[in-house]
């Protein structure tokens, strides 16, 4: 990938003064600095780049040497390798931004480190941190969702460790400061021209570690077990309903509180019943005699009760019937839905010649014979 000159880098002229030069880095460096733009690689790019062009630029044995021989004249010099020789551009650093007061140090003490200031991503060990919750699903039959139930479930958690009480260390030892980031929780890194900071891959961050780990959780300071309960679910769920079971997720670290465990409810289908809200459906063969003459007849219940329906004279195909609070309840109430009852009219397919004979009786008096017109489909019953 070709280079963009230095000078064009940092929009200064050939002839700028060391003054001018560092006018214009501080300008790009306030604008694109990584800390500003996290995950911005344009930026970071952006900001690589101007930092190489100022290390070169204010640097009087360096220009001299860009200037008449271009980038060919510093290799040799390690520029190519990156990352050994922006030494000299840090250390003006505190001459670059001094005018400017607190503040903006800080986002350089960050990205480069110098050892008194801690970087941002530090945890302490001592800092508490809530367990996560956990999702459990749970599948329950259609009816007990109407109705409640109570369900056994088995599910996985982390528990504080009984052996160590939650410290992670064995018997008679105790944390230390990590040797690797002398207790900051950052390291410093080269990444490609410039330094970055990276939570310590010792102590993952939190700056201590342990000489002699419990054995019972690996110095995890938890451990995992598995735990039964007995769940109640409400009468009237629905499906995707979540239960809220607090502090059975994953336990705290450092005293901080449990997750929860997350119940998600699947409802099954029922073959014959349907649910809308909080009533109930479902459909009824009726045969077209009961539906002509009106009749009584018994329905089963989503609950195995006997129901008696009265079927008015003159019923039609799909007509609704409704038995008032027969449905589902509304969860932590006594009120329930109704129950709808869809009449479905047979006609019969297989006839006695007597039954046949009493038809065609009827027919003959009903002029059968005269040909039906069309009628709107909206005039059904449905
Ligand atoms: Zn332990
Ligand atoms: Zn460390």
């Amino acid at each position: 990938m070709a280079k963009r000159d230095y000078y064009e880098v940092l929009g200064v002229e050939k002839k700028a003064s060391q003054d001018e030069i560092k006018k214009a880095y501080r300008k790009l460096a306030i604008k694109y600095h990584p800390d500003r733009n996290p995950g911005n690689k344009e930026a970071e790019e952006k900001f690589r780049e101007a930092t190489e062009a100022y290390e070169i630029l204010s640097d009087d044995k360096k220009r001299p040497i860009y200037d008449q021989y271009g980038f060919a004249g510093l290799e040799g010099m390690g520029q190519e390798s990156g990352g050994a020789q922006y030494s000299h551009a840090f250390h003006d650093f505190s001459d670059l931004f001094g005018d400017m007061g607190g503040g903006f140090g800080d986002i350089f003490e960050n990205l480069f480190g110098s050892g008194s200031m801690g970087g941002s991503g530090r945890r302490s060990a001592s800092e508490t941190g809530q367990g996560a919750s956990l999702r459990y699903d749970l599948d329950i039959s259609f009816r007990d969702a109407v109705y409640g139930t109570k369900a056994d479930i088995k599910f996985q958690h982390n528990e504080i460790c009984e052996t160590c009480h939650g410290s992670g260390c064995a018997r008679g030892a105790s944390r230390k400061t990590c040797p690797t980031c002398g207790g900051v929780g950052q390291v410093r890194r080269s990444a490609g021209f410039f330094a970055v900071q990276q939570t310590c891959p010792t102590c993952g961050g939190t700056g201590t570690v342990i000489d002699h780990p419990c054995t019972a959780c690996h110095g995890a300071g938890v451990v995992t077990k598995s735990k039964r309960m007995t769940l109640s679910v409400p009468a009237g769920v629905d499906d995707g309903k979540r239960i809220a079971i607090p502090h059975q997720g994953d336990a705290g670290v450092n005293g901080g509180t449990a997750g929860d465990l997350i119940v998600v409810l699947h409802v099954e289908q029922h073959p014959y019943f349907e649910r809308d809200g909080q009533d109930l459906y479902c459909a009824v063969p009726v045969s077209m005699i009961q539906a002509a003459l009106g009749a009584t007849i018994n329905v089963t219940s989503l609950d195995d009760k006997k129901i008696e329906l009265h079927i008015p004279a003159g019923t039609t195909h799909g007509k609704l019937l409704r038995i008032k609070s027969e449905g589902v309840p509304f969860t932590g109430s006594t009120r329930k839905g109704d129950l709808y009852i869809k009449i479905l009219i047979q006609v019969p397919q297989h006839m006695t010649s007597q039954q046949r004979a009493l038809l065609e009786q009827y027919a003959l008096l009903e002029n059968a014979d005269v040909s039906p017109q069309p009628v709107p489909l909206s005039s059904l019953n449905r």
